[in-house]
């Protein structure tokens, strides 16, 4: 950081928090808030329908990360509109939207059909854009020129889930697919001019913390504007609460204080350039095979994160090649 950065206590990404925040990426574009609103469009994923697997990863349980408004039964309008009043009542400021094609794999059908739901979201006038999320094995070249025409009409982010950037880890929680098909989708998807978004979890089983630590450095390389961490939950129903009830020690689940050591050491060594719209994950508790972290709220531990940061004088990217 520069002796005029300190003084201004202004960061690389221009303001003042110590790591390249999300809510800040949009002040910068749009000049205020703006809010997702979750769609369930009734897609399904090829890793449950048989095309990949059936059993699907093993720590998913979709049902875990939907909000109740958001369900295939209604239609895409209904669930932006319900979504709406919900964020209403606890974001007063939110003043525009962007719907959150959540569900499942959400570029997993036709174009034809992909045109319509999309189209239909972006017909309701307070959304001014799509985050729409699916995995590396399920966009083409056809689907990618679509995409990459819509982007030039509105807001769009395609949010990748790649979970790990270890081949070992991949197979181990059934993904079907490599850490280089994850690559190669983000590359593609980014030499279009598309936003580039991905999901990744820590603690899943078999990964040690210096792999974990080094996976910033892997993740920095890749073409991604955005990214959102979680730490590993075992989810009630899953294949990975079988397997972790039946061997608990080849798993590593974070406690509180250790999370926040290994977070911040992980946001010193990050690019910079990526802007971070997670820190951790928050399954509704009655999904949890576990309840951890005294209920800890995202909210509080951004802030206790943040507070953390300061209480080192550190930041997000001061450990990343080139950064001074
Ligand atoms: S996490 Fe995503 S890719 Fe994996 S089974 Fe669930 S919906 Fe499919």
């Amino acid at each position: 950081m520069s002796d005029i950065q300190k003084n201004m206590h202004v960061f690389p990404w221009g303001h003042e928090r110590r790591f390249n925040a999300y809510s800040n990426h949009f002040r910068k574009i749009y000049g205020g808030r703006i809010q997702k609103v979750s769609v369930n469009a009734g897609f399904t994923c090829p890793n449950r329908d048989g095309t990949k697997g059936t059993g699907g990863c093993t720590f998913c349980n979709n049902d875990a990360f939907h909000p109740s408004y958001c369900h295939h039964d209604k239609s895409v309008t209904r669930q932006i509109e319900e979504g709406i009043e919900f964020h209403k009542k606890r974001y007063r400021r939110a003043f525009s939207y962007l719907a959150y094609f959540q569900a499942y794999s959400n570029t997993y059908a036709p174009l034809d059909k992909l045109k319509k739901l999309y189209g239909e979201a972006l017909m309701h006038p307070a959304i001014i854009g799509l985050i729409i999320g699916t995995r590396p094995d399920c966009i083409d070249e056809q689907k990618l020129e679509y995409l990459e025409e819509l982007s030039q009409r509105c807001y769009l982010t395609v949010e990748f889930g790649i979970e790990s950037c270890y081949d070992k880890t991949l197979r181990r929680i059934n993904r079907g697919h490599s850490f280089d098909d994850a690559v190669r989708a983000v590359r593609l998807t980014a030499e279009r001019g598309i936003n580039t978004g991905a999901h990744f979890i820590f603690g899943l089983p078999g990964e040690t913390r210096e792999e974990m630590l080094s996976e910033a450095e892997i993740i920095s390389g890749l073409p991604l504007k955005i990214v959102k961490f979680h730490q590993l939950q075992i989810i009630k129903g899953t294949a990975m609460e079988a397997e972790f009830m039946s061997d608990p020690a080849e798993f590593h689940l974070f406690k509180w204080d250790e999370y926040l050591d290994f977070f911040i050491s992980f946001l010193e060594r990050l690019t910079p350039e990526i802007v971070v719209e997670r820190f951790t994950g928050e399954a509704p508790p009655r999904f949890l095979h576990n309840s951890i972290w005294d209920k800890k709220r995202s909210d509080q531990i951004v802030n206790l994160i943040e507070k953390r940061l300061e209480e080192l004088d550190t930041w997000q990217g001061r450990l990343y090649p080139g950064t001074s």
